[in-house]
Order: C-alpha cells, then structure tokens, then sequence
C-alpha cells in the first residue's frame, strides 16, 4: 500500500504532478507555468528527454496550439510549409489532389520536443523517474504517485502524460490501449545536395502486399520525412526492432512502388528508422470512459491514443494542453492573490469543476478526430471487405468535409 510508505515533505510534495515528459507532459508544463502555477514538476522514465518516431506533422490546429504556448514563431523556422496533399493510388494510376486547411509543416520531433522543454523553468522535469502506481491518500484524498525507486509524491493534481501505458489511465479505470491491424515503419532521407520534391506531402497506396501506403512530407529542401503502412495481420503481428532490420525488412515489403520512394527509403540514415505497432483507445471509451477521479486527470496518448492515419495525436495532444491549462487558471487560481513567495493560491474546492469542464471540451473535439482516424485505419488494415466497406461508407457520410478537422480553434490559453 502507498499510503504505508513515507512520503518526504518538500522535494516529494508538488501543487501539481506531471508524469511523462512527452510533448503533452511538456506542453502542459508549459501552459500551466505561463498561466500562473510555479509548483509545476514534470517525472519522466527515461535519463534524459525521450525521442520517437523522427518527425511529426503539425496542421493548422496544432499551429494555433503552439502559438497560444508562444512557440509557434520559432518552430515555424525550422520547416517549410506544406502546399499540398496527394494520394496516388499507384496500380490504377488515379491521383486526388486533397485540398489543405492552412498552415501545415513537419518539424522534426527533437525540434519540437526541445523547444518546449527549453521553455520551462530550470528543473521541471526530474528525469529517470518511472511511475509504477497511483493511490489516493485516504486521509487528505490528494493522489500519491509511487515511483520504482520506492519514493511516493504528493500532489494536489495529477495529471498522467504518459502515453500509450499509462499508470494513471489505470488509475482511472481506462481499460489497456487496443492493438491495431496497423504498423508504420517511419524516417528520415537527407538529400545532401537537396531533393527534388514539392513542398506537398504524398501518400502512395495500393490494395495489395504487407506494405500498402508509402508517404513522404518533406522538413526542408535536404530532409525529407517518410513512413510505410504495414499490414500487421499478414505478418502474424511480428516485426524487427533494431533499425537496420527495420530498413531491410521495409525495403523487402516496398517492391512494386516507385523507384523514387524505394530509392528515398533505402537511403535513409539507419538511426532515423523505426517501427511501431500502433495502439488505439477503443471508441466507447472515448465516449463514455471517465477521463478525471478526484484530482487526477490524463492528456494526451493516456486519454486518446489513435492511429497516426490523420496526423492530429499531438496536435490534438496541444490543444488538450491549453485547454487543460485555460480551465486550470479559470477555475482555480484567486485572482491576484500570491503567497509571500509571490506564488499564485490555488482554490483546491474548484478542481474538480475545472476538470469536468476540460474533459467536456476535450471529449467533444475527440470523439470526431479518433473515429475519423480509426474508420481510415480499417480501411488501411483489415482484411474483411465488408469491414472496409461500412468504414468508407461512413467516413464518407459523417465526414464530409475530410480534412475540417485541422481547422478547429482551441481557443486562448
Ligand atoms: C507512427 C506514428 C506517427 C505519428 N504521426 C503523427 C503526426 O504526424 N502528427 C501528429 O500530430 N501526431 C502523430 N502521431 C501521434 C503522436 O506521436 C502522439 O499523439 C503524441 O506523441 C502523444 O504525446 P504524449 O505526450 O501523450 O505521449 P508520448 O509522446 O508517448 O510521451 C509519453 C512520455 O511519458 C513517459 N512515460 C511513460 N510511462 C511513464 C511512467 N510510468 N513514468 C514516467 N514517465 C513515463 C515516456 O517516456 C514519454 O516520454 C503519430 C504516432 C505514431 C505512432
């Protein structure tokens, strides 16, 4: 039991409690300090900050997340803008021209996860710091999260960052993320001398073979960012780990694409290269799963974890950000009032209401976004024609407009 253990006073006791320093983890940070909360801590598992899957795609929503934390100017600088979106489907030879809403770049993840980590006050994020469990103190009713090395932390708020196996959705009830039929093998091509592709991010499909998509989004004129759909259903839900087996077997599955996409991922630098199964929160459980107990709460992949099919999981995770940040600062801080060492007071009554009203604007924006992304990826994996069937006959109904989900506004911070 936690609550038999000792809990130190100071360095174990925080306002609030972040676990897992992810871009939610960070970006959470992040608007949470800019809101006005200085008693911020940020617990990670790894030594130092965690890096995966190479690149990320940022629509128009996200941008607009980005510049309500004050980041957006500077990430704009580090990648080009992106004028279209093509889908080819390459045995038929058809190309569709998608339209694009806005602003949309691919940054590189390092880029995006050190600009937010920069941000932060020195010492946020205490690193190689792994949760193993959360409880509620039977006495004061506050959380305590147990760490692996047998220290438990005290906090008026916890909120769970982390990701895909997260501890605190445990906590809550939240039933384990789903394995999708889907994989994706994903990196980086640099092109010395430049690369010849339009600023349009392409995806190249066909119906047939373990690898059924190809897309690229290029960073810059050098650096282009690619990634391989893989039908994990053909593969009895096994694949290689170490980069190289990853290129070797993903070049393996290409044949029958372009030269030019062959070309590009046999070039790519090894240590970009890697392979994820992907994991899903069911539907129902988006709709109906409790999302906050007490003052404990998820954000991020812990709440709403689903396939990269839309590129919105971190975008959707920023918004989750100023919108958790927004109602924390309108709901539980006292206006103008500090304590002596000029820290704002935090109205303790008042976080359960600025958590139920974060988890209804959340939800609502989810709901749409992990359907949307879920009917494309039975679409790209399943192997029953009826499944794909009912999934584009309702992908086309419900969502007409395919690509409104990037023009949807979090708000201010
Ligand atoms: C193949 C693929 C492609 C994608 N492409 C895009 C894209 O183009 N655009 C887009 O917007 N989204 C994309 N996504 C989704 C996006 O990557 C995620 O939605 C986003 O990273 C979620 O951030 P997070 O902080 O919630 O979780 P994570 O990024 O998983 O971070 C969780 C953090 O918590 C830490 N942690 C975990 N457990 C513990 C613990 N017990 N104790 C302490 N720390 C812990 C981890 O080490 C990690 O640092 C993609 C996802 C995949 C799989």
């Amino acid at each position: 039991m936690v609550n038999e253990m000792v809990t130190d006073k100071g360095e174990n006791e925080h306002d609030i409690v972040i676990v897992g320093a992810g871009i939610g983890g960070l970006a959470t940070a992040l608007a949470l300090h800019r809101k006005g909360f200085k008693d911020v801590v940020v617990y990670e598992s790894s030594e130092s900050l965690r890096v995966e899957g190479t690149a990320i795609r940022i629509n128009m929503n996200g941008w607009r997340a980005l510049d309500q934390l004050g980041l957006g100017p500077q990430l704009r600088d580090k990648a080009i803008l992106i004028h279209g979106e093509e889908d080819v489907w390459i045995d038929q030879g058809r190309r569709v021209n998608l339209p694009i809403n806005g602003e949309v770049r691919c940054l590189k993840r390092r880029d995006v996860i050190d600009a937010l980590a920069d941000a932060l006050p020195p010492k946020t994020i205490r690193f190689g710091c792994k949760a193993i469990s959360v409880e509620e103190d039977p006495q004061s009713m506050s959380p305590l999260l147990q760490l692996t090395d047998a220290r438990v932390v005290r906090a008026k708020v916890l909120i769970g960052c982390d990701g895909l196996y997260s501890k605190v959705a445990n906590y809550l009830g939240l039933r384990p993320t789903s394995v999708s039929a889907v994989g994706s093998v994903r990196g980086l091509t640099n092109y010395p001398k430049g690369h010849c592709f339009p600023s349009a991010s392409i995806r190249m499909k066909r119906d047939h073979g373990v690898a059924n998509l190809v897309g690229r989004i290029p960073i810059n004129d050098k650096l282009v960012y690619w990634f391989v759909g893989i039908k994990m259903s053909q593969l009895d839900g096994k694949y290689p780990n170490d980069p190289e087996l990853v290129k070797q077997e993903t070049l393996k599955h290409v044949t029958g694409f372009p030269a030019h996409a062959i070309e590009m991922i046999a070039k790519s630098n090894v240590g970009s290269v890697s392979f994820a199964h992907l994991r899903y929160r069911l539907q129902w459980e988006i709709m109906m799963g409790k999302f906050y107990k007490g003052s404990v709460t998820v954000l991020g992949d812990a709440m709403h974890a689903m396939g990269p099919f839309l590129g919105q999981g971190g975008s959707a995770t920023l918004e989750d950000a100023v919108v958790f940040a927004r109602n924390m600062g309108q709901k539980i801080l006292y206006s103008g009032q500090s304590d002596e060492g000029g820290q704002q007071i935090m109205n303790p009554e008042r976080i359960e209401e600025a958590f139920d009203q974060y988890v209804k604007e959340r939800r609502n924006r989810i709901i749409r976004l992990s359907l949307q992304a879920h009917l494309i990826g039975v679409i790209l994996g399943s192997t029953s024609s009826v499944a794909k069937f009912i999934a584009v006959f309702i992908l086309l109904t419900v969502f007409r407009d395919q690509s409104a989900h990037s023009k949807y506004d979090c708000g201010k911070l």
